[in-house]
């Protein structure tokens, strides 16, 4: 038993230096992409239903990679948000979100806003309210443009942490978004203490529908929910006609997903939008 667990904890800690090894090959790589800003940021829109008009974008990065071409953010953020990148990371990200946007707004007959991730680390950052102040006046942008995603888990693990700086960023007039909505363990006492204007329901209740009644009388509730506390309900990962005409039946007014557009390089978002309204 005793030369069994020796070569356990061999294998593990073999197991645990190619793991640690890879680790840090990759965040050398990130190290590198941070330094040559080679980062770049989708956006994919947010439809209001009932006009069929895109009135704001959600950001995503992307990453590609010199040899191993486009890396999934699934992949990267985890790493990123490991080894600490993902704060100079995520101001990148702010950076070229605000900066396209003020090119997309001069560009469209209106004003549209985008939602940018924040990662728990992010939201444990007490220089974030100031960067963000910062960040939005050197832009010009009025605070109602920006909006920031932080996740139902991310939330709950760390409120202590994250309160004081989401209230800050509450009093800079940058609106909250919880992301993936319906996944975590929120309870809705902690939702009306909390600074938040919107809620996405996450993808995996929206997928099934319209087979699965379970998830389809999840989505009514949440809207519902949502409209007593004055709260917005944003659906993710709409991709059939059927699950659009059950939001929007639903009181679900506002839509992401591949139905309408995928994610998209600044230049190609103009010409989506002007598509979706002609839809
Ligand atoms: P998320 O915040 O839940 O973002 C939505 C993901 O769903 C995106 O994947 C988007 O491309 C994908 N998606 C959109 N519409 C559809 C659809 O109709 N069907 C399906 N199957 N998928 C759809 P993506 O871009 O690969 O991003 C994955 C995750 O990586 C994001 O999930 C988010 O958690 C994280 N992420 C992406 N960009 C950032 C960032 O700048 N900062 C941080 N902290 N996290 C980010
Ligand atoms: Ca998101
Ligand atoms: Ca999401
Ligand atoms: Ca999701």
């Amino acid at each position: 038993a005793k030369s069994q667990g020796r070569n356990t904890y061999q294998f593990f800690s073999q197991e645990m230096n190619a793991q640690a090894t890879r680790l840090l090959e990759v965040e050398t790589e990130l190290r590198t992409a941070l330094v040559e800003k080679s980062f770049e940021v989708y956006y994919q829109p947010q439809v209001n239903l009932p006009i069929a008009k895109v009135v704001g974008f959600e950001a995503l990065v992307r990453w590609k990679h010199p040899e191993r071409g486009m890396i999934s953010p699934a992949e990267f953020i985890p790493i990123a948000e490991e080894t600490g990148l993902i704060v100079e990371l995520g101001r990148q990200v702010l950076e070229q979100a605000c900066q396209d946007l003020v090119w997309l707004n001069q560009r469209l007959d209106y004003r549209c806003y985008v939602a940018v991730n924040l990662s728990p680390r992010q939201l444990k950052d007490p220089d974030l309210p100031a960067y963000l102040d910062n960040l939005l006046s050197r832009y010009d942008l009025p605070p109602q443009y920006l909006e920031l995603e932080i996740t139902e888990s991310t939330l709950m693990d760390q409120m202590d942490l994250s309160l004081p700086i989401l209230h800050a960023i509450e009093q800079l007039g940058i609106s909250l978004s919880i992301d993936d909505f319906g996944t975590g363990y929120s309870s809705l006492s902690y939702l009306k203490q909390l600074p938040v204007h919107s809620l996405k329901i996450d993808r995996s209740f929206v997928r099934d529908i319209p087979g699965d009644r379970d998830d389809m009388a999840i989505i009514s509730a949440v809207s519902a929910m949502a409209a007593k506390l004055n709260l917005e309900v944003v659906a993710e990962g709409v991709e059939e006609r059927e699950q659009l005409m059950f939001l929007k039946e639903t009181g679900c007014h506002l839509v992401q997903g591949y139905y309408f557009s995928p994610p998209l390089p600044r230049d190609k978002v103009l010409a989506t939008c002007e598509r979706i309204r002609e839809k």
